[in-house]
């Protein structure tokens, strides 16, 4: 006897590798906002996310999937497979915390939209032949998880990737040219060395050390009107000195430095790096100057894929504002996967109201009926946009086309 799957609205089995996706995701709804909420109730930050990743992988490997651990030397960062050979469609979970605030970002939602995505692809990939992999991607709030993975090359033969961020009302899915841009972004941190003496029986004695990082700071002051305006350069000091009687023999600080596009970020890099020198040769003191985390892209949305994922928002009944260019804000370390793979993260909304970000309003959307209800429309989309990759490869060519159209821009751009 043929099985009636409860959710087609027509009572008839779900038979065409569409309806098998819907289905799949539908099927799995209860399961996968339990498996959000259990990552909500136990929040773990960057590079601590043994539970919420754990719990992710066993999920798909209990559907099926084979799991493959610490990706790029990354204990939480996971790689799950299902299929077999080329194409490959992958799907990105997150699942870290902000220290303090937990679930501020959302990204127990963007857990279960990769995971729900790949859950629902695989159901559909039935009669086509191809590959879906959900990656675990730990530590987007902090050390850039992404950005470290794509360096070890753990993204190479994958064709598109997909994924999502929960936003307020706004939220949009960027799918005309220059909507959803971030800032490539590298933390620098610069330390002086100075020689400790008396600040006042034997101040000849000392080299100051916090005296070249104020030195550093105005230098960064009197580039700023000279830099784009959408570019940033923002930093604190973390050592300045241990007493007022003595000449600090140490002084360190950490920046952020951002940029519309990667080249344009390393000359940026550059300019700091001069400045630092010149505030050392100012004051005698040595500098030690290095990056403090791993640096991040710009985001090279892929239109076409971006198109046909806000086509399924529509068909799924979600609703967003239209995407309009924005002027690029904060920075992800999805811009380094869109750098080596056609790429796509949609945001969506969670809150039907605009509020501020990372922030306890956050946290109780991201365990909402909103949220969860979203999200799971996201998977759904995600995985049909996926689908539609594996069986029309006229699509995935027009995806390639403007993946490599994308390459000769960024290269031209940095000027
Ligand atoms: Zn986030």
């Amino acid at each position: 006897m043929q099985t009636v799957r409860p959710n087609d609205p027509r009572g008839v089995a779900a038979t065409s590798p569409r309806a098998k996706v819907v289905a799949a995701i539908e099927e799995e709804r209860e399961a996968l906002i339990a498996l959000s909420k259990f990552i909500h109730r136990h929040p773990e930050i960057a590079m601590q996310e043994v539970e919420s990743s754990r719990a992710c992988a066993d999920f798909l490997a209990e559907r099926g999937f084979a799991v493959e651990w610490g990706l790029a030397g990354l204990p939480t960062a996971f790689r799950a497979s299902a299929g077999s050979g080329p194409p490959t469609i992958a799907f990105l979970s997150e699942y870290d915390a902000l220290p303090g605030i937990g679930h501020g970002c959302g990204h127990n939602l963007i857990a279960i939209a990769g995971v729900g995505a790949g859950i629902g692809l695989w159901a559909g990939l039935d009669d086509v032949s191809g590959s879906v992999v959900v990656f675990g991607t730990p530590a987007e709030e902090a050390i850039n998880g992404k950005a470290i993975m794509a360096e070890a090359g753990v993204f190479a033969g994958v064709d598109a990737a997909l994924g999502a961020h929960p936003g307020t009302s706004e939220a949009t899915c960027p799918t005309v040219e220059g909507s959803g841009q971030v800032l490539a972004c590298q933390g620098i941190r610069i330390v002086f060395h100075g020689r400790a003496a008396h600040a006042a029986s034997d101040p000849h004695n000392g080299i100051n050390a916090l005296n070249s990082l104020i030195e550093t700071f105005n230098g960064i002051n009197a580039l700023r009107q000279h830099i784009r305006p959408d570019a940033r350069i923002h930093g604190i000091i973390t050592a300045g000195g241990e007493a007022p009687n003595v000449v600090p023999d140490y002084a360190a600080g950490e920046f952020l430095v951002r940029a519309p596009t990667a080249a344009h970020l390393s000359e940026l890099i550059d300019h700091v790096q001069r400045i630092a020198a010149g505030a050392a040769a100012m004051t005698g003191a040595t500098l030690d100057f290095s990056f403090s985390e791993h640096g991040t892209s710009d985001m090279a949305t892929n239109r076409t894929l971006a198109r046909r994922i806000k086509a399924h928002f529509d068909e799924l009944g979600m609703v967003l504002p239209e995407a309009k260019p924005n002027p690029p804000g904060g920075s992800t370390d999805w811009g380094n996967v869109s750098y080596l793979v056609p790429s796509v993260e949609t945001h969506y909304p969670i809150l039907d109201h605009v509020c501020t970000w990372h922030s306890a309003e956050v946290v109780a959307a991201a365990d909402s009926a909103q949220g969860y209800d979203n999200t799971l429309t996201v998977a759904k989309a995600l995985a049909l946009t996926g689908l539609d990759l594996l069986r029309d490869e006229h699509l995935l060519d027009e995806v390639r086309d403007e993946f490599a159209r994308q390459g000769v821009t960024r290269e031209c751009s940095g000027a």
